[in-house]
């Protein structure tokens, strides 16, 4: 099995080994061992919840810091629509996208731009009706990788259509070679996230060899300096290209919102995507077309790399989608890029939840995990560091924990070997006391 890339990580100086993230964590990837956190690399799937839930802030996002920009001569920035619900909403896009360039990059352009080509592309695949239904979104990464290690039977449902982030990478790379003439070495083409998901997804593509982005900077990382641009900017170019269809890709529903049919069902955060993803493999949704999935609550306004409320910056971005709306800026061209978005990789199983390869070993295991579990106290309390009693008993039989570290099992056996101690003491011999009976046989 390779190796993942993982942008989620645990400082462990930081961590107090309180448990809290272990049972939110989607697919059981965490544990808390002498005191500490320690990621399940191969399970992890970057959905970024523990980062949410940490309140030590112990899990971080691995993203570029602003200055990686300055390695390449020409630096170009691909902002998620999710930006814009950052700020008051007297700022427009315009006012944003210039602050952006006065960051310290060349060009700007919308992400949003490229979700209506990929809006297109998908009504476009959609009306052939050669796709399986229901058809999955592959917007979300994080929703692509959970299918990857726990639905292998829904990787076909899956849209196989590149990101808004990797077309609009390519459509900005493609324009500056064909007006700079410049080496595609330097040219930097850098996406602005909210989230870790995107962030691995660069790193380690699974639908390309290789992403057409060349660093992923955090929102949270260059707000307050965006900020400080916009308060003090003096001038504002025009540089918004994105209709409402492609701003609207930030909220849950916004991106099925685009594909003319009423048969979609969108749903945001990621225990609530497993329980729709448990309807789709026990055919419950038939009747359903497309399944917009996103592992953030809120969508990629919830994303744990944003900084405004997901509530609050859903309020803020209507305005930006209405504004875009009274503009009337043309939406859903798609020009010659529609081939160029199906992709060349494929998705495979990852089955990092198996036992073992093997299956009769896989069973034998599968036999000692049920009578482990079945002596376990299924409380699912979490104080021995596994996010269930089922989950240690996972462990016990992959020979990574003990059945003591149940603190239940604990508590049992020390009272068994008290009650032993004090049985054993009980057939002791009695205590030899010399002294005593020296004395007693020189007085008689
Ligand atoms: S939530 Fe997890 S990472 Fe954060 S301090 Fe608690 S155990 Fe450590
Ligand atoms: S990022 Fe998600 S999958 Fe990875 S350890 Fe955190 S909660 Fe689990």
């Amino acid at each position: 099995m390779g190796t993942y890339f993982h942008s989620v990580t645990l400082n462990e100086e930081k961590c107090r080994g309180c448990t809290n993230c272990i049972k939110r964590c989607p697919t059981e990837a965490i544990r808390v061992r002498k005191s500490k956190a320690r990621i399940i690399n191969e399970r992890c799937i970057d959905c970024g919840e523990c980062i949410r839930i940490c309140p030590y802030h112990a899990k971080n996002a691995i993203t570029d810091k602003l200055e990686t920009i300055n390695s390449y001569k020409y630096k170009v920035v691909i902002p998620a629509p999710s930006l814009y619900g950052q700020f008051k909403t007297m700022y427009t896009r315009n006012h944003i996208l210039t602050a952006l360039k006065q960051l310290g990059f060349d060009e700007v352009f919308e992400v949003a731009r490229a979700a209506e080509i990929v809006s297109d592309a998908t009504r476009k695949l959609i009306g052939k009706g050669e796709l399986k239904k229901p058809v999955i979104s592959s917007a979300c990464p994080a929703v692509v990788r959970l299918i990857q290690v726990r639905y292998p039977n829904l990787i076909d449902n899956i849209l196989k259509l590149e990101s808004p982030m990797e077309v609009a990478a390519k459509i900005v790379k493609n324009k500056v070679l064909h007006e700079k003439k410049l080496d595609p070495a330097d040219i930097g083409v850098f996406f602005l996230t909210p989230c870790a998901a995107k962030a691995t997804s660069v790193k380690a593509p699974y639908e390309m060899e290789k992403s057409n982005v060349d660093g992923v900077i955090s929102i949270k990382d260059i707000y307050l300096k965006l900020l400080y641009l916009l308060e003090h900017g003096t001038s504002t170019e025009q540089l918004e290209t994105a209709g409402f269809e492609g701003i609207r890709w930030a909220n849950p529903g916004g991106e099925s919102l685009a594909l003319n049919t009423e048969k979609f069902l969108a749903v945001d955060g990621i225990h609530n995507v497993i329980t729709i993803l448990e309807e789709i493999e026990n055919d419950k949704l038939e009747d359903v077309e497309f399944i917009e999935a996103l592992a953030c609550s809120g969508g990629c306004l919830g994303g744990p790399l944003t900084v405004e409320n997901a509530y609050v910056a859903k309020t803020k971005l209507k305005k930006h989608i209405d504004q875009a709306k009274q503009k009337g800026i043309e939406v859903g061209q798609t020009d010659k890029l529609d081939d160029d978005l199906v992709w060349t990789g494929n998705i495979e199983y990852k089955p990092v939840m198996k036992l073992d390869s093997d299956f009769a070993k896989a069973m034998k295991m599968l036999e000692d995990l049920e009578s482990i579990n079945n002596i376990l106290p299924g409380l699912d309390c979490g104080a021995c560091g596994a996010p269930s009693c089922r989950a240690l008993a996972e462990d016990i039989v992959r020979g990574i924990a003990n059945e003591t570290d149940c603190i239940f099992k604990l508590r049992e056996k020390v009272r068994d070997l008290a009650s032993q101690m004090i049985e054993l003491e009980a057939k002791m011999p009695p205590v030899l006391d010399r002294e005593n009976d020296d004395k007693q046989e020189q007085e008689s």
